[in-house]
């Protein structure tokens, strides 16, 4: 028999651990859409809080133009547009998961 396939999310979370990956790599990693992986991050968020051993990381989105750093986003998605200097160069936000520290 062969195993079980394991979900996205579970996938998404070995992906991320250690690592910093956009939602655009985890797509092509996932083979799945970009809205979809975006979701998924919703609940991995979630899970991951729930767990005391780990913690979700999110770099925030920064424009690469003025250096402006989004830090209050709270969304997931990347912002289209510099509120500083208007630039739409905007480098898509990272995530990861980290062990906690003890
Ligand atoms: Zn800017």
């Amino acid at each position: 028999m062969l195993p079980a396939p394991r979900t996205a999310r579970q996938r998404m979370i070995e992906l991320l651990t250690g690592a910093r990956l956009s939602s655009h790599q985890l797509a092509q990693m996932l083979g799945l859409p970009e809205r979809q992986v975006e979701e998924h991050l919703t609940h991995v968020v979630m899970t991951v809080a729930r767990d005391r051993s780990r913690r979700f990381v999110l770099e925030p989105a920064s424009c690469p133009d003025c250096g402006f750093v989004f830090r209050d986003r709270t969304k997931l998605t990347r912002p289209s547009r510099c509120p500083r200097c208007r630039g739409e160069g905007i480098t898509a936000p990272r995530y990861g998961i980290d062990p906690s520290s003890p």
